[in-house]
């Protein structure tokens, strides 16, 4: 039985015991065992990505972006194998998880690039005589602390801009899926990266969170908003730099106005996909009542098309939940809803067989301050909300504790204007779906939802560096 360990130093690392990683489509089915870190071994790691820091920091640009791309490379050829193991780690369709492995491959590639971009500014000084530059500097040992919905992606956008710009990380992913960080942390090492610039350590994030949060100069952290708060209050007390990606409610708008086939899809697609597993996934689909009946009927006929099952078998559209106490979570908000009146419209049921496989779910007859509205499920659990134009649509929309990512499907330019601009959403998409997002542009949320400033693309610079100003008096005014 395979068996992986922690990476401390550049070597690996046995922890104080072994966990098995399980198939959520087969729970019997074991993927391999990993060791998981002492509170001591945590430090260890911290100590070593502070010695190697110096160097690291300082290296050449060119050895940093190399590094980076045949990392990216060999995520690309070995794409099938990487997605297979994901989909059997977390349980998202094989095409899902290749996508994950070919798109934390580009990932790579894209910041492969911002060594050699990195610049700054020199402007002339307002005493005689002087220069201001303006530089920027790695921040210095980065905790990255990652959830089990993107066991590639995640690790692979926060890492890959941390290493870029010369910064060392320790990356603590979830308890339950942490084969993919492994084989991030051994690629990353035969990609060259010295002994230290990259530790792994895997565990209880409540015993192992705290440790590395006190210990880092930031924290990348991406998961629920509890665990987030805690994490902010820790860091904020050490002023520590901190940045937050966490849950989302997210809406969806469909206008009387609407191609309502491209509405059903795009309901579909962000709603249940990847088992709807993912931050931005749709959740409340607030459609005008003109259109009502006829979306909801449209959406439920391409709902009992979707076929549930195994997820390596290329038929399947949705895989199982992530873990028995996801779905646990899952069924019981299928009770809530039921309990506050919500009429369940398809699914709602867990599938006769072995896995965690829970029907893809929808409520219709909801309002916005039912429970089922209002906490994040994180499953393929979504609702219709009955809306009465686009000011109702937009103001039901923005109703929420959350605000990461909203959708309008509408023919008309002036209405999907109207909604970009008074959406509270970090992200808004028009006749497309809230879930599915670039790597080369800013990700994030706004108020609960995210904090600290946005990752990935010409966002990530402002996170994982700081500032200098330097004034030169060089006494030169010809
Ligand atoms: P989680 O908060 O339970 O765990 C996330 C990570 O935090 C894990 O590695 C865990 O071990 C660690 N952790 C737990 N307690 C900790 C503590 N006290 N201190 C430090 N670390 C601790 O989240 P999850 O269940 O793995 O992921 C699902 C959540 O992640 C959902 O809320 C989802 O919306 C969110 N998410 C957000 C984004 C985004 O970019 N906004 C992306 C993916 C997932």
């Amino acid at each position: 039985m395979m068996e992986r360990r922690n990476w401390i130093a550049g070597r690996q690392v046995d922890g104080v015991r072994l966990e098995a990683n399980c198939n959520p489509a087969r729970p019997a089915e074991v993927v391999g065992h990993y060791a998981w870190a002492s509170v001591a071994q945590a430090q260890e790691a911290l100590d070593a990505a502070r010695e190697a820091l110096p160097a690291w920091a300082v290296s050449n640009p060119q050895t940093r972006s190399d590094i980076l791309r045949r990392a990216g490379d060999e995520l690309n050829a070995r794409a099938e194998e990487l997605g297979a193991l994901l989909t059997r780690e977390e349980g998202k369709t094989l095409r899902e998880g290749i996508g994950e492995i070919r798109r934390s491959a580009q990932i790579f590639h894209y910041a492969a690039g911002e060594p050699l971009r990195q610049g700054g500014e020199a402007l002339p000084g307002l005493r005689d005589g002087t220069t201001a530059m303006v530089s920027r500097e790695p921040v210095g040992v980065v905790a990255l602390i990652t959830p089990w919905n993107f066991p590639m992606a995640v690790p692979a956008w926060k890492a890959a801009y941390a290493l870029a710009f010369g910064n060392t990380v320790v990356l603590k992913p979830s308890e339950v899926t942490p084969a993919c960080a492994w084989e991030l942390a051994d690629i990353l090492h035969r990609a060259g990266l010295p002994a230290g610039a990259f530790n792994l350590v895997n565990g209880d994030g409540r015993t192992l969170g705290p440790v590395l949060v006190d210990g880092a100069d930031a924290v990348s952290f991406t998961g629920s908003p509890g665990v987030g708060r805690t994490i902010l209050e820790r860091s904020v007390a050490r002023m520590t730099r901190v940045q937050l990606e966490l849950g989302g409610k997210n809406p969806l708008v469909v206008l009387d106005d609407a191609d309502l086939d491209l509405a059903v899809e795009v309901a579909l697609q962000g709603a249940f996909y990847s088992t709807g597993q993912r931050c931005t996934a749709t959740s409340r689909i607030i459609v005008d009542r003109r259109v009502h009946d006829a979306f909801v009927e449209r959406l439920v006929a391409k709902m009992s098309a979707l076929r549930v099952g195994d997820p390596l078998e290329a038929a399947t559209d949705i895989g199982p939940v992530v873990s028995e106490p996801q779905l646990a979570k899952d069924l019981h908000y299928v009770t809530v809803a039921r309990d506050e009146g919500a009429e369940l419209a398809f699914g709602g049921g867990r599938l006769d067989r072995d896995g965690y496989f829970l029907e893809p779910t929808l409520f219709v007859g909801t309002s916005n301050t039912m429970r089922i509205n209002r906490d994040e499920v994180f499953g393929p659990v979504a609702c219709v909300i009955p809306a009465d134009g686009l000011d109702h649509a937009i103001s039901i929309a923005n109703d929420s504790e959350h605000a990461l990512s909203s959708g309008v499907v509408t023919r008309g330019l002036a209405a999907a204007e109207t909604f970009r601009r008074r959406s509270r959403a970090g992200l808004v998409m028009v006749n497309a779906p809230t879930a599915g997002i670039d790597y080369h542009v800013p990700f994030g949320g706004r108020g609960p939802s995210g904090y600290g400033g946005r990752e990935q693309g010409s966002a990530a610079v402002e996170f994982f560096t700081e500032g200098k100003t330097t004034y030169i008096n060089h006494g030169i005014t010809g």
